[in-house]
Order: C-alpha cells, then structure tokens, then sequence
C-alpha cells in the first residue's frame, strides 16, 4: 500500500505527514516513517531527486545514522565502509576477547575502528551482510553453536569461557512504568480523538483522550481527578466501563493502561468528536486501533 500511494520520491516528499502515518500504521517505529518522509524532502530539495551515492551524503539524511550509512553505502554502492551493529559487536567482542563496554564512547571507537581493518574492502557489501548474518545465526546471543564454529580455535571467549558475558554493556536499560488511561467518550454515532503532541512516544499520531497518572489508581480516584474533572465538569456523564489492565511493552517503556468507555448524554466537552465511521482515516497507534478496530 505505501508503495502504491507513494511510488516515487517526489510523491512521498509532498505528501502530508498525517497521510504517511496512517499508511505506516500498525508498522511500529512511527520515527521511521517521520524519517523516511523528512530524508524524501532531503533527496528532492538537495540532491535533485536522486538518492545520495557518497557516504557524506547518505549519512546527511534524517534518520540516517552511522549504521545505516555504512550498510547502504557498502550494500548499494560497494564503498569500504564497516557495519557496526548489535551483531557485530558480539561476534568481535567474543572472537577477540575485548571487554571494553560497547556502550562507551571509548568502546565504540575501539569496536568500529577494529571491524574497519578486518572489513574486506574488494567485497565491502558481502562481508558486512557476513559477518551480521554470522552474529544473527552463529554466534547468538544466547546459547552459540561453538561446536560446530568454524572460527572455534581463534575465538578467545570461547578459550576462557566468557562467552556468556561478552560482549559487556556498563548501563542496563532502564524500563518506565507509566499509567494510561484512555477515555473512550462516546456521543450517539461519535468519539472523542485528539492528535499527540511531539516530544514523546507516537508523536503526531491519533488516541482517544488520555489521562497519564504517576502511578495506578483505581475509577474514583480518577474520577475525582483534576484532569477529569477540567474534561467532565458540565457534563452529564449516563455510564463509564472500564477494560480489564492492558500492558502494552515497548523498548524502553512498560504503559499499563486502561480504557474506559464513557457515554454522554450530549457534548458538552471541549473535546474534539468525530464519526465512529471516520476513524479509518486517522494514524492510531497498535495499542489504540485494538480498540478502534473492537469498535467497528
Ligand atoms: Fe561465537 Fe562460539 Fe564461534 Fe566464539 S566459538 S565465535 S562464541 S559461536
């Protein structure tokens, strides 16, 4: 479908942002398409359309980090340019024994300068795809197959049996808790939505009105909320269900949430409505289209 609507670079860079979301939907990873939709206006306004061949170039694209620029750089272009992703990183980690934490500045230049002078810069593309293809299947993270690895007797982790704890990360990733609570409020054939705001999670995508709290808190204390109360304080509310707890898990943030469908009498919010029917056309992020796709 994104393909169709957007079959060329011209056609994605002038399209509205609100349209590609809804295209990207149920993808996850909404920044990539915000990316994707920002470098396609790179490549029209700065490079006449055609996308860069030079790593300089690539990597001025939006979204397009050192990873990126070397994999495409080296896989479309053949220029000499090392990948250093999640895989390589374990497989030079353990290979030669290297204990420097790879999320350091210092272990990163260590690691990337190394996988520079191994990369075989006749067949860039090959040995990048080989050496994460190794990482992705060989030598996993958990439980590598050194019985039958052909690089077993040059492998220094494998010799002094710290396959287990290489490669080495100095901070673990934190995971937030956070509290939603999603309010479905319905009047007649319509539901209330509002657009996120930019600077968090699902920027400029479509949910129903949502009340964040520091921790969990049980209906009536919601209801007897601030945050309730400046939504609901003229209106005749006729009933309010609440769902069961949904926890929802992204990378680095746990939301456990509920929703409540709540029905008025009329509207006598600020809250913006618009047709059960309609909602089709708006971006929702998974978590949100569950309950919007319940609902049609
Ligand atoms: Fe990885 Fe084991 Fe092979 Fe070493 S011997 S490279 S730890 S699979």
């Amino acid at each position: 479908k994104f393909v169709e609507q957007f079959p060329t670079v011209q056609m994605l860079a002038a399209a509205e942002l609100d349209q590609v979301l809804l295209l990207w939907q149920g993808l996850g990873y909404y920044s990539r398409a915000r990316n994707l939709h920002a470098a396609s206006q790179q490549i029209c306004d700065t490079f006449d359309g055609v996308f860069p061949s030079t790593y300089k170039d690539i990597i001025s694209l939006k979204g397009v980090g050192e990873y990126t620029a070397a994999a495409i750089a080296s896989f479309a272009y053949k220029l000499p340019h090392a990948v250093v992703d999640g895989n390589v990183y374990r497989v030079l980690s353990r290979v030669f024994g290297i204990e420097t934490p790879i999320d350091t500045g210092a272990g990163k230049r260590e690691f990337r300068a190394l996988a520079s002078d191994l990369l075989d810069i006749e067949n860039p593309d090959i040995h990048n795809q080989a050496i994460m293809e190794f990482g992705a299947l060989q030598c996993k993270p958990k439980s590598p197959d050194c019985d039958v690895c052909p690089l077993q007797n040059k492998c220094e982790a494998f010799k002094t049996g710290s396959i287990s704890i290489l490669p080495i990360k100095s901070r673990k990733t934190k995971v937030r808790n956070r509290f939603f609570h999603y309010l479905k409020v319905s009047v007649n054939d319509s539901i209330a939505i509002e657009k996120r705001a930019n600077g968090d999670i699902w920027a400029e995508l479509y949910q129903f009105p949502l009340i964040e709290t520091e921790t969990s808190i049980e209906l009536d204390q919601l209801q007897s909320s601030e945050s309730w109360n400046d939504i609901f304080s003229n209106s005749r509310i006729r009933s309010v269900d609440k769902s069961e707890l949904i926890v929802h898990q992204l990378s680095h943030q746990k939301l456990h949430t509920y929703f409540y469908h709540i029905v008025l009498d009329e509207n006598s919010t600020d809250l913006t409505f618009v047709n059960y029917a309609e909602l089709s056309n708006y971006a929702f992020p998974q978590l949100i289209q569950k309950q919007v796709d319940l609902n049609s």
